[in-house]
Protein backbone atom coordinates (compact mmCIF):
# COMPACT_ATOMS: atom_id res chain seq x y z
CA UNK A 1 0.00 0.00 0.00
CA UNK A 2 1.28 3.42 -1.14
CA UNK A 3 0.64 6.76 1.01
CA UNK A 4 1.67 9.32 -0.83
CA UNK A 5 1.06 12.86 -1.07
CA UNK A 6 -1.40 12.24 -4.52
CA UNK A 7 -3.33 9.56 -1.84
CA UNK A 8 -7.03 10.50 -2.02
CA UNK A 9 -7.91 12.82 0.87
CA UNK A 10 -4.80 13.78 1.88
CA UNK A 11 -3.39 17.40 1.24
CA UNK A 12 0.46 17.59 2.27
CA UNK A 13 0.24 21.28 1.95
CA UNK A 14 -3.41 22.40 3.54
CA UNK A 15 -1.82 23.07 7.44
CA UNK A 16 -0.37 26.51 6.28
CA UNK A 17 -1.88 26.57 2.92
CA UNK A 18 -2.97 30.87 2.12
CA UNK A 19 -0.46 31.75 5.10
CA UNK A 20 2.54 31.67 3.24
CA UNK A 21 5.41 33.15 6.11
CA UNK A 22 8.54 35.08 4.74
CA UNK A 23 10.99 32.22 5.91
CA UNK A 24 12.47 30.18 2.97
CA UNK A 25 10.46 27.10 2.71
CA UNK A 26 12.90 24.30 2.36
CA UNK A 27 12.79 20.40 1.72
CA UNK A 28 15.47 18.89 2.79
CA UNK A 29 15.45 15.08 0.73
CA UNK A 30 17.33 13.09 3.67
CA UNK A 31 17.26 15.48 6.54
CA UNK A 32 18.89 12.26 9.10
CA UNK A 33 21.66 12.04 7.06
CA UNK A 34 25.92 14.39 7.74
CA UNK A 35 24.51 17.06 4.89
CA UNK A 36 20.68 17.07 6.51
CA UNK A 37 21.17 17.32 9.96
CA UNK A 38 23.90 20.21 9.49
CA UNK A 39 21.28 22.03 7.18
CA UNK A 40 18.71 21.66 9.79
CA UNK A 41 21.49 23.68 12.25
CA UNK A 42 21.67 26.56 9.70
CA UNK A 43 17.24 26.46 9.99
CA UNK A 44 17.83 26.63 13.59
CA UNK A 45 20.22 29.18 13.78
CA UNK A 46 18.01 31.50 11.40
CA UNK A 47 14.57 30.39 12.18
CA UNK A 48 13.46 34.62 10.46
CA UNK A 49 15.10 33.46 6.91
CA UNK A 50 14.49 29.54 6.57
CA UNK A 51 11.85 26.85 7.73
CA UNK A 52 11.81 23.23 7.15
CA UNK A 53 9.16 22.27 5.10
CA UNK A 54 9.47 18.79 4.08
CA UNK A 55 12.04 16.23 5.58
CA UNK A 56 12.47 12.91 4.55
CA UNK A 57 14.74 9.67 5.43
CA UNK A 58 15.36 6.26 4.16
CA UNK A 59 15.35 4.33 7.40
CA UNK A 60 16.03 6.32 10.71
CA UNK A 61 12.31 7.22 11.20
CA UNK A 62 13.10 7.70 14.82
CA UNK A 63 15.40 10.47 14.01
CA UNK A 64 13.05 12.16 11.42
CA UNK A 65 10.09 11.82 14.07
CA UNK A 66 12.28 14.17 16.73
CA UNK A 67 13.05 16.56 13.81
CA UNK A 68 9.50 16.98 12.75
CA UNK A 69 8.87 17.33 16.49
CA UNK A 70 11.36 20.29 16.58
CA UNK A 71 11.24 21.95 13.07
CA UNK A 72 7.24 21.13 12.36
CA UNK A 73 7.22 20.62 8.77
CA UNK A 74 4.22 20.57 6.57
CA UNK A 75 4.81 17.06 5.65
CA UNK A 76 7.65 14.20 6.21
CA UNK A 77 8.48 11.47 4.06
CA UNK A 78 10.01 8.01 4.87
CA UNK A 79 11.56 6.32 1.64
CA UNK A 80 11.35 2.96 3.34
CA UNK A 81 7.64 1.56 3.91
CA UNK A 82 8.41 -0.72 6.67
CA UNK A 83 8.64 2.30 9.26
CA UNK A 84 5.43 4.17 7.72
CA UNK A 85 2.98 3.01 10.37
CA UNK A 86 5.86 3.68 13.05
CA UNK A 87 6.45 7.24 11.76
CA UNK A 88 3.15 7.83 11.22
CA UNK A 89 1.56 6.84 14.85
CA UNK A 90 4.65 8.89 16.37
CA UNK A 91 3.52 12.25 14.96
CA UNK A 92 -0.18 11.46 15.10
CA UNK A 93 -1.02 14.49 17.67
CA UNK A 94 0.97 17.06 14.90
CA UNK A 95 -0.88 18.28 12.11
CA UNK A 96 1.97 16.70 9.79
CA UNK A 97 1.30 14.86 7.51
CA UNK A 98 2.88 11.62 6.90
CA UNK A 99 3.91 9.31 3.46
CA UNK A 100 6.00 6.76 2.60
CA UNK A 101 7.71 5.23 -0.66
CA UNK A 102 10.10 6.70 -3.36
CA UNK A 103 7.43 8.16 -5.14
CA UNK A 104 6.29 10.41 -2.13
CA UNK A 105 9.72 11.90 -2.65
CA UNK A 106 9.20 13.10 -5.71
CA UNK A 107 5.72 14.00 -4.92
CA UNK A 108 6.23 16.44 -1.37
CA UNK A 109 9.07 18.29 -3.59
CA UNK A 110 6.88 19.45 -6.20
CA UNK A 111 4.21 21.31 -3.55
CA UNK A 112 3.73 24.87 -4.01
CA UNK A 113 5.06 25.82 -0.56
CA UNK A 114 8.55 24.77 -1.17
CA UNK A 115 10.86 27.57 -2.14
CA UNK A 116 14.66 25.58 -2.65
CA UNK A 117 15.09 21.77 -2.62
CA UNK A 118 17.93 20.64 -0.95
CA UNK A 119 19.01 17.14 -2.39
CA UNK A 120 21.27 15.47 0.52
CA UNK A 121 20.13 12.01 -0.27
CA UNK A 122 23.16 9.48 -0.94
CA UNK A 123 23.23 7.76 -4.46
CA UNK A 124 21.69 7.38 -7.53
CA UNK A 125 18.37 7.16 -5.64
CA UNK A 126 18.32 11.08 -5.92
CA UNK A 127 17.79 11.23 -9.65
CA UNK A 128 14.38 10.85 -9.48
CA UNK A 129 13.35 13.22 -7.04
CA UNK A 130 16.10 15.92 -8.46
CA UNK A 131 14.44 15.93 -11.70
CA UNK A 132 10.56 16.24 -10.06
CA UNK A 133 12.07 18.95 -8.68
CA UNK A 134 13.60 20.77 -11.61
CA UNK A 135 10.51 19.75 -13.06
CA UNK A 136 8.32 22.20 -10.64
CA UNK A 137 10.70 24.75 -10.85
CA UNK A 138 11.89 24.75 -8.04
CA UNK A 139 15.60 25.90 -7.52
CA UNK A 140 18.14 23.07 -6.57
CA UNK A 141 20.42 23.07 -3.31
CA UNK A 142 22.33 20.22 -4.87
CA UNK A 143 24.83 17.98 -2.46
CA UNK A 144 23.73 14.82 -4.05
CA UNK A 145 26.78 15.11 -6.62
CA UNK A 146 25.53 11.20 -7.83
CA UNK A 147 22.66 12.72 -9.73
CA UNK A 148 25.24 15.02 -11.82
CA UNK A 149 27.68 11.75 -12.31
CA UNK A 150 25.00 10.03 -13.78
CA UNK A 151 22.89 12.29 -15.74
CA UNK A 152 24.78 15.80 -15.74
CA UNK A 153 23.38 16.20 -19.73
CA UNK A 154 19.80 15.84 -18.74
CA UNK A 155 20.06 17.65 -15.58
CA UNK A 156 21.48 20.94 -17.34
CA UNK A 157 18.67 20.41 -19.97
CA UNK A 158 16.26 20.14 -18.04
CA UNK A 159 17.32 23.48 -15.53
CA UNK A 160 17.01 25.49 -19.08
CA UNK A 161 13.99 24.00 -19.77
CA UNK A 162 12.22 24.67 -16.61
CA UNK A 163 14.67 27.79 -15.35
CA UNK A 164 15.70 26.55 -12.55
CA UNK A 165 18.89 27.17 -10.96
CA UNK A 166 21.33 24.66 -9.15
CA UNK A 167 23.22 26.41 -6.40
CA UNK A 168 26.00 23.90 -5.40
CA UNK A 169 26.65 22.50 -1.96
CA UNK A 170 29.88 20.05 -2.48
CA UNK A 171 32.37 22.19 -0.71
CA UNK A 172 35.00 22.25 -3.85
CA UNK A 173 31.82 23.65 -6.08
CA UNK A 174 30.85 26.21 -3.91
CA UNK A 175 34.27 27.43 -3.53
CA UNK A 176 34.42 27.10 -7.24
CA UNK A 177 31.32 28.84 -7.85
CA UNK A 178 32.06 31.72 -5.26
CA UNK A 179 35.57 32.39 -7.18
CA UNK A 180 32.99 33.22 -10.36
CA UNK A 181 30.46 35.39 -8.51
CA UNK A 182 30.66 38.55 -10.49
CA UNK A 183 33.06 37.20 -12.92
CA UNK A 184 32.04 38.26 -16.99
CA UNK A 185 34.93 36.00 -18.47
CA UNK A 186 35.53 32.78 -19.00
CA UNK A 187 37.04 30.09 -16.39
CA UNK A 188 40.63 29.00 -18.20
CA UNK A 189 41.50 26.37 -15.18
CA UNK A 190 39.20 25.06 -12.51
CA UNK A 191 41.57 24.01 -9.73
CA UNK A 192 40.10 20.99 -7.38
CA UNK A 193 41.28 20.39 -3.81
CA UNK A 194 41.53 17.15 -2.74
CA UNK A 195 42.60 16.43 0.67
CA UNK A 196 43.91 12.73 -0.29
CA UNK A 197 41.27 11.22 2.38
CA UNK A 198 43.25 8.66 5.01
CA UNK A 199 44.94 6.84 2.28
CA UNK A 200 47.15 9.76 1.16
CA UNK A 201 50.65 8.40 1.75
CA UNK A 202 50.02 4.74 2.10
CA UNK A 203 52.32 2.48 -0.53
CA UNK A 204 50.18 0.46 -2.77
CA UNK A 205 51.11 -2.74 -0.48
CA UNK A 206 49.62 -0.99 2.35
CA UNK A 207 46.50 -0.12 0.30
CA UNK A 208 46.18 -4.05 -0.07
CA UNK A 209 45.43 -4.63 3.66
CA UNK A 210 43.02 -1.33 4.59
CA UNK A 211 40.34 -1.95 6.65
CA UNK A 212 36.60 -0.21 6.37
CA UNK A 213 37.77 1.44 9.72
CA UNK A 214 40.38 2.57 8.67
CA UNK A 215 39.06 4.31 5.66
CA UNK A 216 36.18 5.77 7.55
CA UNK A 217 38.79 8.33 9.48
CA UNK A 218 38.61 11.18 7.12
CA UNK A 219 41.22 13.48 8.45
CA UNK A 220 39.35 16.93 7.86
CA UNK A 221 35.57 16.43 7.10
CA UNK A 222 32.52 14.26 9.17
CA UNK A 223 30.33 12.73 6.72
CA UNK A 224 28.11 9.96 5.63
CA UNK A 225 29.94 6.89 5.65
CA UNK A 226 29.54 6.58 1.76
CA UNK A 227 30.84 9.38 0.67
CA UNK A 228 33.76 8.86 3.33
CA UNK A 229 34.47 5.30 1.77
CA UNK A 230 34.65 7.10 -2.03
CA UNK A 231 36.65 10.12 -0.39
CA UNK A 232 39.11 6.85 0.58
CA UNK A 233 39.39 5.72 -2.82
CA UNK A 234 39.29 9.22 -4.10
CA UNK A 235 36.55 7.98 -6.53
CA UNK A 236 34.65 11.11 -4.39
CA UNK A 237 37.02 13.60 -6.40
CA UNK A 238 36.26 11.67 -9.64
CA UNK A 239 32.96 12.06 -9.05
CA UNK A 240 33.47 16.16 -8.03
CA UNK A 241 35.80 16.69 -11.63
CA UNK A 242 32.26 15.26 -13.14
CA UNK A 243 30.40 17.29 -11.27
CA UNK A 244 32.26 20.47 -12.22
CA UNK A 245 31.91 19.62 -15.42
CA UNK A 246 28.33 19.89 -15.76
CA UNK A 247 27.92 22.37 -13.31
CA UNK A 248 30.79 25.18 -14.89
CA UNK A 249 30.89 24.04 -18.22
CA UNK A 250 34.45 23.20 -18.22
CA UNK A 251 36.05 19.93 -19.99
CA UNK A 252 37.68 17.71 -17.71
CA UNK A 253 41.22 18.69 -19.64
CA UNK A 254 40.87 22.01 -17.59
CA UNK A 255 40.18 20.48 -14.34
CA UNK A 256 42.93 19.84 -12.24
CA UNK A 257 43.05 17.66 -9.37
CA UNK A 258 45.41 19.52 -6.75
CA UNK A 259 45.96 17.23 -3.49
CA UNK A 260 45.87 19.89 -0.71
CA UNK A 261 45.46 17.56 2.70
CA UNK A 262 44.99 21.08 4.90
CA UNK A 263 41.24 21.17 3.32
CA UNK A 264 41.72 25.06 3.59
CA UNK A 265 41.45 26.08 0.30
CA UNK A 266 38.42 25.01 -1.23
CA UNK A 267 38.78 24.88 -4.37
CA UNK A 268 40.13 27.87 -7.09
CA UNK A 269 39.97 28.92 -10.88
CA UNK A 270 42.14 30.61 -12.61
CA UNK A 271 41.63 33.18 -15.82
CA UNK A 272 42.42 34.46 -19.04
CA UNK A 273 45.17 36.64 -17.24
CA UNK A 274 46.42 33.79 -15.55
CA UNK A 275 44.96 35.04 -12.05
CA UNK A 276 43.32 32.74 -9.57
CA UNK A 277 40.49 33.34 -7.14
CA UNK A 278 39.65 30.46 -4.66
CA UNK A 279 37.83 30.07 -1.55
CA UNK A 280 39.56 29.58 1.86
CA UNK A 281 37.54 28.54 5.20
CA UNK A 282 37.90 26.18 8.26
CA UNK A 283 36.24 22.51 7.03
CA UNK A 284 32.50 23.16 7.71
CA UNK A 285 29.34 22.33 5.25
CA UNK A 286 27.48 24.67 6.91
CA UNK A 287 28.83 27.20 5.36
CA UNK A 288 28.27 25.81 1.82
CA UNK A 289 25.14 25.11 2.85
CA UNK A 290 23.85 28.20 4.65
CA UNK A 291 25.16 29.78 1.28
CA UNK A 292 23.21 27.96 -0.63
CA UNK A 293 20.04 28.64 1.46
CA UNK A 294 20.57 32.32 1.08
CA UNK A 295 22.31 32.77 -2.17
CA UNK A 296 22.84 35.85 -3.00
CA UNK A 297 23.18 37.01 0.49
CA UNK A 298 25.88 36.24 3.07
CA UNK A 299 24.33 35.88 6.08
CA UNK A 300 25.73 35.86 9.69
CA UNK A 301 27.40 32.98 11.59
CA UNK A 302 29.25 31.82 14.46
CA UNK A 303 31.05 29.10 12.64
CA UNK A 304 34.84 28.63 13.53
CA UNK A 305 37.05 31.31 11.88
CA UNK A 306 40.42 30.66 9.69
CA UNK A 307 43.36 31.98 11.95
CA UNK A 308 46.18 32.95 10.17
CA UNK A 309 48.59 32.74 12.08
CA UNK A 310 48.39 28.81 12.62
CA UNK A 311 48.51 27.84 9.00
CA UNK A 312 51.98 27.55 8.91
CA UNK A 313 52.16 24.56 6.38
CA UNK A 314 49.60 24.73 3.37
CA UNK A 315 50.62 22.31 1.11
CA UNK A 316 49.99 20.87 -2.62
CA UNK A 317 50.60 17.94 -4.32
CA UNK A 318 49.67 16.09 -7.76
CA UNK A 319 47.33 12.89 -6.98
CA UNK A 320 48.77 9.65 -8.06
CA UNK A 321 46.36 7.76 -10.24
CA UNK A 322 48.52 4.81 -10.01
CA UNK A 323 47.40 4.14 -6.39
CA UNK A 324 44.10 6.07 -6.78
CA UNK A 325 42.72 4.51 -10.21
CA UNK A 326 39.31 5.47 -9.43
CA UNK A 327 40.28 9.21 -9.65
CA UNK A 328 41.16 7.69 -13.31
CA UNK A 329 38.66 6.19 -14.23
CA UNK A 330 36.06 8.47 -13.69
CA UNK A 331 38.50 11.00 -15.99
CA UNK A 332 37.98 8.10 -18.35
CA UNK A 333 34.23 7.31 -18.24
CA UNK A 334 34.18 11.82 -18.96
CA UNK A 335 35.81 10.97 -22.07
CA UNK A 336 33.65 8.16 -23.24
CA UNK A 337 30.69 10.19 -22.19
CA UNK A 338 26.74 8.65 -22.78
CA UNK A 339 25.84 6.81 -20.03
CA UNK A 340 29.63 5.62 -18.77
CA UNK A 341 29.78 7.63 -15.75
CA UNK A 342 26.31 6.04 -14.51
CA UNK A 343 28.07 2.73 -15.13
CA UNK A 344 30.72 3.86 -12.75
CA UNK A 345 28.59 5.15 -10.45
CA UNK A 346 26.22 1.99 -9.96
CA UNK A 347 29.04 0.05 -9.90
CA UNK A 348 31.01 1.95 -7.54
CA UNK A 349 27.56 2.09 -4.97
CA UNK A 350 27.99 -2.31 -5.18
CA UNK A 351 31.49 -2.24 -4.41
CA UNK A 352 31.28 0.85 -1.95
CA UNK A 353 29.41 -1.07 0.19
CA UNK A 354 30.74 -4.22 -0.36
CA UNK A 355 33.87 -2.88 0.94
CA UNK A 356 31.98 -1.36 3.98
CA UNK A 357 30.78 -4.79 4.69
CA UNK A 358 33.92 -6.64 5.00
CA UNK A 359 33.18 -8.35 0.99
CA UNK A 360 35.87 -7.11 -1.14
CA UNK A 361 39.19 -5.50 -0.72
CA UNK A 362 40.10 -1.87 -0.77
CA UNK A 363 41.94 -1.84 -4.61
CA UNK A 364 39.48 -4.45 -6.08
CA UNK A 365 36.79 -1.93 -5.73
CA UNK A 366 39.10 -0.30 -8.47
CA UNK A 367 39.21 -3.74 -11.17
CA UNK A 368 35.68 -4.41 -10.45
CA UNK A 369 34.56 -0.60 -11.95
CA UNK A 370 36.89 -1.01 -15.17
CA UNK A 371 36.11 -4.83 -15.60
CA UNK A 372 31.92 -3.56 -15.25
CA UNK A 373 32.76 -0.33 -17.71
CA UNK A 374 34.18 -3.22 -20.60
CA UNK A 375 31.09 -5.47 -20.29
CA UNK A 376 27.66 -2.52 -19.59
CA UNK A 377 26.22 -1.76 -22.58
CA UNK A 378 27.21 1.44 -23.87
CA UNK A 379 24.79 4.23 -25.15
CA UNK A 380 26.14 7.47 -26.56
CA UNK A 381 22.98 9.33 -25.92
CA UNK A 382 20.76 7.85 -22.91
CA UNK A 383 17.83 8.56 -22.28
CA UNK A 384 16.13 9.19 -18.39
CA UNK A 385 15.11 5.80 -19.12
CA UNK A 386 18.03 4.26 -20.13
CA UNK A 387 19.91 6.19 -17.32
CA UNK A 388 17.18 3.79 -15.09
CA UNK A 389 17.92 0.38 -17.55
CA UNK A 390 22.04 1.09 -17.25
CA UNK A 391 21.90 1.48 -13.48
CA UNK A 392 20.15 -1.82 -13.02
CA UNK A 393 22.67 -3.40 -15.58
CA UNK A 394 25.55 -1.82 -14.17
CA UNK A 395 24.85 -3.00 -10.52
CA UNK A 396 23.97 -6.32 -11.68
CA UNK A 397 26.94 -7.06 -13.35
CA UNK A 398 29.27 -5.45 -10.63
CA UNK A 399 27.74 -7.97 -7.94
CA UNK A 400 27.88 -10.88 -10.25
CA UNK A 401 31.76 -9.73 -10.59
CA UNK A 402 32.20 -9.05 -6.74
CA UNK A 403 30.96 -12.99 -6.44
CA UNK A 404 32.87 -14.65 -9.08
P1 LIG B 1 24.38 10.26 4.80
O1 LIG B 1 24.55 8.82 4.54
O2 LIG B 1 24.90 10.82 6.07
O3 LIG B 1 22.83 10.64 4.70
C1 LIG B 1 22.05 10.24 3.62
C2 LIG B 1 20.61 10.68 3.81
O4 LIG B 1 19.82 10.20 2.72
C3 LIG B 1 19.95 10.12 5.06
O5 LIG B 1 18.96 11.01 5.47
C4 LIG B 1 19.34 8.81 4.55
O6 LIG B 1 18.26 8.37 5.34
C5 LIG B 1 18.85 9.27 3.18
N1 LIG B 1 18.80 8.18 2.20
C6 LIG B 1 19.77 7.29 1.93
N2 LIG B 1 19.40 6.45 0.95
C7 LIG B 1 18.15 6.80 0.61
C8 LIG B 1 17.19 6.29 -0.31
N3 LIG B 1 17.45 5.23 -1.08
N4 LIG B 1 16.00 6.90 -0.38
C9 LIG B 1 15.71 7.97 0.38
N5 LIG B 1 16.56 8.49 1.28
C10 LIG B 1 17.76 7.92 1.39
O7 LIG B 1 25.02 11.02 3.54
P2 LIG B 1 25.71 12.44 3.49
O8 LIG B 1 24.88 13.45 4.20
O9 LIG B 1 27.14 12.30 3.84
O10 LIG B 1 25.69 12.74 1.92
C11 LIG B 1 24.50 13.09 1.24
C12 LIG B 1 24.87 13.52 -0.18
O11 LIG B 1 25.65 14.70 -0.08
C13 LIG B 1 25.72 12.50 -0.94
O12 LIG B 1 25.38 12.51 -2.28
C14 LIG B 1 27.15 13.02 -0.75
O13 LIG B 1 27.99 12.67 -1.83
C15 LIG B 1 26.91 14.53 -0.73
N6 LIG B 1 27.93 15.28 -0.01
C16 LIG B 1 28.13 15.07 1.32
C17 LIG B 1 29.09 15.77 2.02
C18 LIG B 1 29.27 15.59 3.49
O14 LIG B 1 30.03 16.33 4.11
N7 LIG B 1 28.61 14.64 4.13
C19 LIG B 1 29.95 16.74 1.34
C20 LIG B 1 29.63 16.93 -0.05
C21 LIG B 1 28.66 16.22 -0.69
P3 LIG B 1 18.54 7.40 6.64
O15 LIG B 1 19.24 8.26 7.63
O16 LIG B 1 17.20 7.00 7.08
O17 LIG B 1 19.37 6.27 6.15
MG1 LIG C 1 33.48 17.74 -1.88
Amino acid sequence: MKYTPHSKDQTPFSPREGQRSEPKQIAILGSTGSIGTQALQVIAAHPDRFAARVLTANNRWELLAEQARQFMPAAVVIANENYYPALRDSLADLPIAVYAGADALCQVVEGTEVDIVLTAMVGFAGLPPTIAAIKAGKPIALANKETMVVAGELINGLCRKYQVPILPVDSEHSAIFQSIMGEVSPIERIILTASGGPFRTFTREQLETVTPAMALKHPNWDMGAKITIDSASMMNKGFEVIEAKWLFGVEPDRIQVVVHPQSVVHSAVQFADGAVKAQLGVPDMRVPIQLAFSFPERLHSDFDRLDWFTMHDLTFERPDTERFRCLALAYESLQQGGNMPCIVNAANEIVNRAFLEGRCRFLEMADIIERTMQRATFIKQPSYEDYLETDKEARRIAAQLLQS
